[in-house]
């Protein structure tokens, strides 16, 4: 089986996981931009984070034969803090950038009017940048933050299918799929949805415009739930050619509109990284 992870936060995690991933099947995967725990309480912070994006995890991941992308904007969460806005005047450096395969985790968190004016903002840098646009939906009031979401996409001009609307559940995919975005699934251990409830909803709503993904970030998460998904899959009739659909070449048809993936894995250890010495040996 070979898996592309389309959401996953590796910062939060540690080398032994990226090793698991190697071994269950990952060859690629996208990192969105998200919050750090603790609130980054200047610019600096977010330029610092988001060139280790382009930079570190692309080394990290590369030692194990795995190809990673990233998406970058300001999160929801933190534009709200009226010290983090000026990040939106940096973003366009970023989305120029060579591993940057679209503009997210953008949308609402608590669905307040700075959220708004940064989730518009960002879709329009996303239509400016010929990128597509990852939108995350909040956990709380769930069906009216997607609605509301929905509305945002459709006032900026951007074409439905560069955006996946992330973080779906039995409640709000019909919503999704009426709109025409794609529709992403983050798949948690015990909270949001599971192997077994994404299964169900594959065979109700079919794998076109489906992106499963494992999210692992700081709660109590699981990178390899998108083999378990796949596992489910086969366990529950789809065949060989379904699977390979929804966790490879869904996720390399919806960030391919970047122009800017590279699917195919580099082989082990090719990469290097500028002042780096702790992984090449101490050289
Ligand atoms: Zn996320």
């Amino acid at each position: 089986m070979r898996i592309f992870d389309p959401h996953i936060h590796m910062t939060s995690r540690t080398t032994d996981d990226y090793e698991r991933m190697a071994a269950a099947g990952v060859r690629a995967l996208v990192e969105p931009a998200f919050w750090l725990g603790q609130p980054r309480t200047n610019v600096g912070s977010f330029t610092d984070y988001f060139d280790s994006l382009v930079g570190w995890e692309p080394f990290r991941a590369a030692q194990f034969g795995i190809r990673h992308h990233c998406t970058i904007a300001l999160n929801p969460k933190e534009a709200n803090d009226p010290r983090c806005r000026e990040v939106l005047d940096v973003l366009p450096r970023y989305l120029n950038k060579d591993g940057v395969v679209a503009v997210g985790e953008i949308g609402y968190d608590s669905m307040t009017a700075d959220e708004d004016s940064a989730f518009a903002a960002q879709l329009a840098l996303a239509v400016e940048f010929e990128l597509p646009a990852l939108v995350h939906t909040p956990h709380r009031d769930k069906i009216r933050g997607t609605r509301r979401s929905l509305d945002v996409v459709r006032e900026s001009g951007i074409e439905p299918g560069r955006v996946v609307i992330d973080h779906l559940n039995e409640v709000t995919i019909g919503l999704v799929k009426d709109s025409g975005c794609w529709m992403g699934f983050s798949i948690y251990p015990d909270t949001k949805m599971s192997p077994s409830r994404m299964v169900a909803l594959l065979q109700e709503y079919g794998p076109a415009r489906v992106l499963v993904n494992s999210a692992a970030d700081w709660g109590r998460s699981d990178p390899l739930l998108t083999l378990r998904t796949g596992e489910a899959m086969l366990a529950a009739g789809f065949g060989d050619d379904d699977v390979d659909r929804v966790l490879w070449r869904n996720p390399v048809e919806f960030y391919g509109q970047s122009k800017r993936l590279e699917p195919e894995a580099a082989p082990t250890g090719e990469a290097t990284f500028e002042g780096n010495s702790i992984l090449r040996g101490g050289s």
